[in-house]
């Protein structure tokens, strides 16, 4: 029997399953034990030091009992901290990303995803440099600036040197004002030296999802092909980090097992990734199983309701404050909208799944990899969030300054946030409203980013990025950070 030890590097010792198993124990035993979950509250609840406000996270444990308890003032205290850290570490910001679905060839057999093998009906395709090239103008058209890219597991159609190519072609484009600064990587567990080669070529975050932390649950859900492998798959995050990347993004996909169990994986992955590398994971993604191509979500046991998923989020919030966390289109505009108070910092908008979607006129469905819950525009989306009191962010300023792995951490913790990543987000919303929007959201838009710069503390900053935000209504003048 493996025993539990964050520091191993070995999977079934760090993700160790008699101590999740004890954790949902110890949770449930002490879900009505006030006293004890008022400590953790207080625990979790950010505090004044000399720089500004700090938090302490909570342990697997400690989170789980939040996870478990069910007194409904307490979820509501819950709640309350979660929009404290959010508001103290994000302010009212939300950076935007889009997915970009390179191929869906795939030699792996995973039970809930339409681009398994066997599924014979959905349409394969992978894109050309030139078809990269389509799909990167419009989607710089819309106005990103952020991408993740996407791609099935097939060694011969999909080999890392594909992906790697097309990281420099997405790169190599500026079509009109536009450019794609960051790009996200999420494909299948690799080697060191291929994560060596992602880091090279300019990787934002490598991501990788668990889908379970459960291991049996997760051997029967990936049958067959490479992902079969828990442990290399669960050992993943330790690879990139010992081949360079130090932004790496972790999430499970819930829906396929008991939601207790994910969650107190995922805060132990975390965990384990702070004490052997001495930095957490930069984000956490939060996915539910959707409808898909040969896919009845209904199959599956452990569908999430949205009440729960609500309180992962927030419960996420407190044990893990500094890691930013994203939500995809899979979920729709009331979720997202509820979500984003209590700790969401990134959202994908104008989102489509399908490998050469951006270019087609009509949203197409046939290499979907799943359905799009939130099917609004990136202008109708921006809008939204601003009409709901939040900045859209287009910023991809800290991983090009050099802030990324503990650098990031201790740049969060050092209060500077306001000085940096408010303005830098006012900035690069203005390239936005200029270049992309409507007349509708550009008004609403530059009558934000009035009030915004205001809470600008530093005052020759605000005085820079006030001339800045001129020169880009006045000229093609772009890219300006802190
Ligand atoms: N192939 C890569 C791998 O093996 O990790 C990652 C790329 S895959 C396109 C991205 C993610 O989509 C998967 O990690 C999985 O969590 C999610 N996914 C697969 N099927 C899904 C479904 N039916 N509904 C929602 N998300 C799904």
């Amino acid at each position: 029997m493996a025993v539990y030890n964050p520091k191993s590097l070995k999977a079934e010792e760090f993700i160790n399953d008699g101590e999740i198993l004890e954790t949902i124990a110890y949770a449930e035993a002490n879900k009505n034990n006030v006293a004890l979950i008022d400590e953790i509250l207080e625990k979790a609840r950010p505090k004044k030091d000399g720089n500004g406000l700090v938090c302490n996270g909570l342990t697997h444990r400690e989170a789980s009992v939040l996870l478990a308890c069910e007194i409904p003032e307490k979820i509501e205290e819950i709640y309350k901290i979660a929009e404290e850290i959010k508001l103290a570490f994000y302010g009212n910001r939300i950076v935007m990303f889009a997915p970009l679905y390179l191929s869906n060839y795939c030699v792996n057999g995973c039970v809930y995803c339409p681009y398994h093998f066997k599924n014979k009906h959905i349409t394969r395709k992978k894109l050309t440099q030139e078809e990269v090239k389509a799909e990167v103008i419009a989607l710089q058209d819309m106005g990103h600036k952020r991408l993740a890219i996407e791609a099935g597991e097939d060694p011969v159609n999909n080999p890392l040197e594909y992906i790697l190519e097309c990281i420099k072609t997405i790169y190599s484009i500026n079509h009109k004002n536009g450019a794609i600064r960051r790009v996200n990587v999420n494909i299948a567990a690799t080697t060191v030296e291929d994560y060596r080669k992602l880091k090279e070529a300019g990787i934002g975050t490598y991501i990788l999802f668990q889908e379970t932390y459960n291991k049996e649950s997760y051997l029967k859900l990936h049958p067959t092909g490479p992902k079969h492998d828990y442990d290399y798959h669960t050992e993943a995050m330790d690879r990139a980090m010992e081949g360079g990347i130090d932004d790496v993004g972790l999430g499970v996909l819930f829906g396929l097992e008991t939601y207790k169990y994910e969650f107190a994986g995922l805060i132990m992955h975390a965990e384990h990734l702070e004490s052997v590398h001495g930095v957490g994971p930069h984000t956490i993604s939060v996915p539910r199983l959707k409808r898909a191509d040969d896919i009845d979500p209904d199959e599956f046991d452990n569908s999430l309701a949205d009440d729960k998923f609500e309180k992962i989020i927030a419960c996420i919030r407190l044990a893990v404050p500094y890691t930013g966390m994203i939500i995809s289109t899979r979920e729709n505009e009331k979720v997202r909208e509820r979500v984003l108070r209590l700790g969401i910092s990134q959202i994908s908008g104008g989102s489509r799944t399908s490998v050469g979607g951006y270019t087609e006129e009509e949203r197409p469905h046939d290499s979907e990899q799943f359905d799009v819950s939130d099917q609004r525009t990136l202008d109708e989306v921006v809008k939204w969030l601003m009409d709901n009191g939040h900045i859209p962010s287009f910023c991809t300023a800290c991983y090009r300054e050099g802030r990324t792995g503990d650098r990031f951490m201790s740049f969060c913790k050092s209060g500077q946030i306001l000085n940096f990543c408010h303005p830098n987000a006012l900035m690069t919303l203005a390239e936005y409203l200029v270049d992309y929007a409507s007349v509708e959201t550009k008004k609403t838009g530059f009558a934000l980013i009035e009030k915004e710069l205001e809470k600008i503390p530093r005052e020759r900053t605000k005085e820079i990025a006030k001339e800045h935000i001129e020169d880009i209504k006045n000229s093609n003048a772009r890219d300006f950070r802190f």
